[in-house]
């Protein structure tokens, strides 16, 4: 937790913040080590950044003088296509991908994605909220991203992404793709990613059809949660 997200209703008045949450709490207290006196990092969810110091600390609750001084980082101008990988898949991607600056996901069905991880208890709103409050922490950055998800990948593929890519960098990410990934790119990317067991043939003909271009980042083949990393890096 690099940096400490606060929420609207933990504000009091006069610039004074409550936590009452004991993952936050204990984790101020026993991995940054922070005494009353100092100062951490803090941002307001959806706001600013800046500093708090430590008022008073106890088991159950710190308080904390705070003073948002600053904007969060740039967001990652990219939109994230991710065919629906195994829910602990799910989760490190999605906190990885949101401590670079991921802010739109687009969640889909692909041929070789699992059935049964549609109904994994890790895709509720609750569930996938704390991977990105993970992942903010983690990139010091407050704006909570957005996700949808698709579950008919031919509809989706056909009637929304053209209209998803307009303007944008399409890219779908396929090992064996004789084109090299693009370094540095300046503009918006689409950035499409494979599930596991990688897309069938027919899906990688229709999203060629409706505009991604495949593109490879070597000989190697990743994980999907490293794969995500190193694209993002070589992209942006
Ligand atoms: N056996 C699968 C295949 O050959 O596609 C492996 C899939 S990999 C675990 C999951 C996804 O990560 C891939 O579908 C692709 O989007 C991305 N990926 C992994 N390694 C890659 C590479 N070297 N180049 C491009 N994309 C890669």
């Amino acid at each position: 937790m690099n940096l400490v997200i606060l929420y609207q209703e933990e504000l009091a008045g006069s610039g004074m913040a409550v936590i009452r949450d004991p993952r936050r709490v204990l984790h101020i207290q026993n991995i940054l080590r922070a005494m009353p006196g100092e100062q951490i990092k803090v941002g307001l969810l959806n706001g600013r950044i800046g500093e708090g110091e430590i008022i008073s600390s106890t088991p159950e609750m710190m308080e904390l003088q705070v003073e948002f001084s600053s904007e969060p980082p740039p967001v990652l101008p990219v939109t994230l296509i991710l065919a629906l990988p195994r829910p602990k898949t799910y989760k490190k991607v999605l906190q990885a991908a949101t401590a670079m600056g991921v802010k739109k996901f687009i969640v889909i069905e692909s041929w070789k994605v699992d059935k049964s991880y549609w109904n994994s208890p890790v895709l509720s709103e609750e569930e996938t909220r704390e991977q990105f409050i993970l992942g903010l922490e983690q990139g010091m950055d407050t704006a909570l991203p957005e996700i949808s998800f698709k579950r008919r990948f031919k509809p989706f593929v056909e009637d929304e992404l053209p209209e998803i890519i307009k303007g944008r960098l399409p890219l779908l990410a396929h090992p064996g793709a004789v084109s090299p990934c693009p370094r540095n790119v300046a503009g918006p990317v689409v950035l499409c990613v494979g599930p596991e067991g990688g897309f069938t043939g027919y899906e990688v003909a229709l999203l060629e059809k409706h505009g991604m271009q495949p593109v490879s980042i070597g000989a190697r083949i990743l994980r999907t949660e490293f794969a995500v990393c190193a694209l993002l890096g070589k992209i942006f």
